[in-house]
């Protein structure tokens, strides 16, 4: 009977908590928001667990809980989607509200309305004098964000996350959007989910951070993604305590797959190691060195890196970043991207190929400094992502050569030759344009036309050593070049300069 069979299904599913996203532009206080969250609602001995940075966490307030997925930027989450998963139940848009809508404003809107989940907007740093509440509001409803106060239907919470103020609000409109969507998940079902962060713990293997959006996963579980497959050796909460059973939306550690799982792909238990191995795509590791053809236009350069990290999180952040840096002049060719520090066989790999090492919120191993510096390998670590994109741009500009530039700076009548010796003559004229600096260069026309080029050594007037003269007065010239200097003819003089047009 269907009736029955509907309701026997209802029985088993249980209301879950909502799975929450943070997105917006840099600086507008993703990052502090997110911060004041867990410090005001995570208790103080528990916070104290939080042991490292694991891309998830969960809160309780008003006795119900709220899980945060806590990873830099929209790039996590662009990449989740990429793969089809479905992270997120809400997301928070968070403005900055003296800023307003930023570039990053509108991608994350634009991420949000493609991944169709609910949005609260987030007016963030209120307590600020130049909060213009009105005004980003109306720039929110041109990007067609229209906002509750401005007869939409989009929740909009003015919040500071330096005083707190607005922060319980936010949480209690993201229970509320959570009950309006029905959230529900059902224990009983198998554990999937997806991939929050993933690293290699020196100690412990390969280690993840994984989300269960349903079902339950239990210690011991078997569970596999595309890359990675194992046996749950140890399964914590997100406080890095052992747990026993995790419940749907509920964030966890885990130790015991048998390679370090991609960030955003979905994960599901399996029944057994051999059906999780039937579903491991072994990837094909890139050999450096081979198999790689790139065809290379002349006057193109190749920046080769090797990049490490601390999270495969950001491994993918800076590829995403990367990517969109120019590649006209200058080739970027990734070789490695690896988890971990930066140890002596990056550097020997750079060696090889002549690449520069980028190190992301990671240390470098001593003997792995010492080598680089024997062998004049550059070592750029940052910990701001956006600065280590900066960082490669320099990279890249340091291989363009740089052009010249030509600067005129005056034109000389030439009214009298004075000595005439090997590759020297000693003229004298006027400025009839500009100045006439020593060291200039010149050119030299006659009616009209480049006969040709030289330096101009020496300045004098009156028999003075000059270092310019201006429009209008008469001068003594050291020429040196590849011409003879004839009365009449018309001296350019112009500088060069090196410049570089920055990528
Ligand atoms: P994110 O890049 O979006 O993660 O932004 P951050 O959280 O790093 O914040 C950027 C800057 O704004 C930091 O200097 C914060 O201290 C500051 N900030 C963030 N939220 C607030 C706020 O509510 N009020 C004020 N006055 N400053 C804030």
């Amino acid at each position: 009977m269907p009736k029955k069979s509907k309701q026997q299904k209802k029985d088993v599913l249980q209301i879950r908590p909502p799975i929450v996203v943070v997105l917006g532009h840099v600086d507008s206080g993703k990052t502090s928001i997110l911060d004041y969250i867990r410090k005001t609602h995570v208790a103080e001995k528990e916070s104290g667990g939080i042991t490292q940075h694991i891309g998830a966490y969960q809160v309780e307030h008003q006795g119900k809980l709220i899980t945060f997925i806590d990873t830099p930027g929209h790039e996590a989450f662009s990449a989740m989607r990429s793969r089809g998963a479905k992270v997120a139940d809400i997301a928070i848009l968070v403005v900055d509200a003296c800023e307003g809508v930023k570039t990053q404003t509108k991608e994350a809107i634009a991420h949000i309305k493609k991944s169709a989940v609910p949005m609260i907007v987030a007016l963030n740093k209120i307590d600020k004098p130049g909060a213009q509440i009105e005004k980003v509001k109306g720039a929110l409803g041109k990007e067609e964000v229209a906002v509750e106060q401005m007869g939409g239907d989009i929740p909009c919470i003015n919040v500071s996350a330096k005083t707190g103020q607005g922060i319980d609000e936010l949480l209690e409109m993201i229970i509320l959007v959570g009950e309006m969507e029905g959230l529900q998940g059902d224990e009983k079902k198998p554990a999937e989910g997806v991939v929050v962060e993933s690293y290699l713990d020196p100690k412990r293997g390969p280690t993840a951070t994984l989300l269960v959006r349903d079902g339950s996963m239990n210690a011991g579980d078997v569970v596999g993604t595309a890359s990675a497959f194992g046996k749950i050796k140890t399964l914590e909460n997100f406080k890095s305590e052992k747990i026993d059973k995790a419940l749907p939306s509920f964030p966890v550690i885990v130790t015991g797959f048998n390679e370090v799982p991609e960030v955003g792909e979905k994960f599901y238990k399996r029944e057994s190691l051999e059906e999780a191995m039937a579903y491991f795509q072994k990837k094909e590791r890139k050999k450096i060195g081979e198999g790689e053809i790139l065809e290379i236009e002349p006057g193109k350069k190749i920046l080769n890196l090797i990049i490490k990290a601390d999270v495969q999180g950001s491994i993918q952040a800076i590829q995403e970043i990367l990517k969109v840096l120019p590649r006209e002049e200058v080739i970027l060719r990734i070789l490695k991207t690896e988890v971990g520090e930066v140890n002596e066989s990056d550097v020997k790999l750079a060696m090889a190929s002549r690449a520069s090492i980028v190190g992301f919120r990671i240390k470098i191993n001593q003997d792995a400094v010492s080598l680089a510096e024997r062998s004049g390998i550059k070592i750029l670590t940052y910990d701001i992502i956006y600065e280590l994109a900066q960082g490669v741009r320099n990279l890249m500009n340091d291989l363009i050569k740089p052009q010249m530039t030509r600067k005129d700076l005056g034109r000389v009548e030439v009214l009298a030759i004075f000595r005439t010796e090997k590759n020297r003559q000693i003229v004298g004229g006027k400025v009839i344009a500009g100045e006439v600096k020593r060291g200039a260069k010149i050119e030299v026309t006659r009616g009209g036309e480049k006969i040709g080029k030289g330096k101009l050594i020496q300045l004098q007037q009156n028999k003075k050593e000059m270092d310019k003269i201006s429009h209008g007065q008469e001068c003594g010239i050291l020429f040196e070049g590849d011409v003879k200097i004839q009365e009449g003819d018309a001296l350019e003089i112009y500088e060069e300069e090196k410049t570089k047009h920055a990528i």
